[in-house]
């Protein structure tokens, strides 16, 4: 039996990508999934996990070393085959530093699972997305990995009668200290929105117009590397391969040629329309709807039509 364990931080499309990724790995095979998390983290009842580990309250979601530490005891009480963490900033501290202890290999970042046989290869982007890497691991130790957001979705609807249980067993104190606290600005993150109206070289001059049709869709506005190259919105916004991977339900696409690795970043969408002067663009092979025209005028049209209905 496969035994894997989740490192949950309780972000639903965290949650969602690493299962999917097991679901992958492991569909036909006899397997027990174990999420462990800190407190508030986790789900509650009957979920899609065999067994849910609590972290000791005492411990800080920031505390990395101790985290290690009782992740690292954790592993040698139930020698897990897997661990996957989703490739958050915590994830990509605490899963080398558990990698390096447990003296196993780790790839970080990973986009996609192919199975063939009894081999797992990981998929990721290398050398700033210029080639995808397929990765083996040779390891004796369990196969690790952080995983992106937003790549898997999980198929499971079935909820198991999930065990409880805490894990308490840091022995040593906390080496980090808080000294202060500053809170965070909020800024929303496009891969948690239901709606991104995506605009690229096609729109480049009139880039302030896709925020009006956001606000009134609530949507969210992210664009193509084309617009982030040109300095125009900041890279965070950025969709595709070197940018994020974005699951809306609708994804519109204004004025986006629709390059391989802009639709790297497309995983999931239920609905693409894409407004294009040009309907061989790639994008519109993939689209729902095309609209052949002036990206532009077809934001006017869309607000005018929507605040007559209004
Ligand atoms: C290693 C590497 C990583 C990359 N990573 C990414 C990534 O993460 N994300 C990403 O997006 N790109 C990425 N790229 C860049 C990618 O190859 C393309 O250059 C980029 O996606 C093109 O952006 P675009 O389609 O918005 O712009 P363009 O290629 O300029 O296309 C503009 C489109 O708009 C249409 N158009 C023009 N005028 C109008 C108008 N008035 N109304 C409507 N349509 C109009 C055109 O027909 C065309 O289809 C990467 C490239 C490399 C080499």
């Amino acid at each position: 039996m496969k035994k894997i364990l989740l490192y949950l931080e309780g972000n639903r499309a965290q949650e969602l990508s690493l299962l999917g990724a097991c679901e992958r790995m492991v569909e036909h095979q006899d397997h027990r999934i174990t999420a462990v998390g800190i407190k508030d983290t986790l789900p509650s009842g009957n979920s899609l996990y065999d067994e849910i580990i609590q972290i000791d309250d005492s411990i800080k979601a920031y505390d990395t070393l101790q985290l290690c530490e009782l992740l690292e005891q954790l592993h040698l009480k139930h020698s897990y085959d897997i661990i996957l963490f989703p490739a958050s900033p915590l994830g990509r501290i605490l899963a080398p530093r558990l990698a390096i202890v447990l003296h196993t290999g780790l790839v970080a970042d990973v986009t996609d699972i192919v199975v063939n046989g009894d081999v797992i290869e990981m998929v990721r982007p290398a050398y700033s997305g210029k080639l995808m890497a397929q990765i083996i691991s040779t390891s004796k130790g369990p196969l690790m990995m952080t995983v992106r957001s937003g790549v898997f979705t999980s198929k499971s609807t079935m909820l198991k009668e999930t065990q409880y249980t805490s894990f308490n067993s840091v022995t040593q104190g906390s080496k980090i200290s808080l000294l202060e606290t500053h809170d965070k600005p909020s800024s929303k993150d496009i891969r948690d929105s239901k709606v991104l109206i995506s605009g690229g070289g096609g729109v480049l001059e009139h880039f302030d117009r896709l925020h009006e049709l956001a606000f009134v869709l609530n949507a969210q506005v992210s664009a193509s590397r084309r617009v982030v190259d040109s300095g125009v919105v900041q890279r965070k916004i950025q969709v595709g391969q070197s940018g994020k991977t974005v699951s809306p339900k609708l994804y519109i696409a204004l004025g986006i040629s629709g390059s391989v690795q802009h639709i790297e970043g497309l995983k999931n969408v239920e609905t693409i329309i894409a407004v294009n002067t040009n309907k061989h663009a790639p994008i519109c092979s993939l689209a729902t709807i095309v609209v052949e025209g002036d990206a532009v005028a077809f934001i006017e049209k869309l607000l005018n039509k929507i605040k007559i209905t209004v």
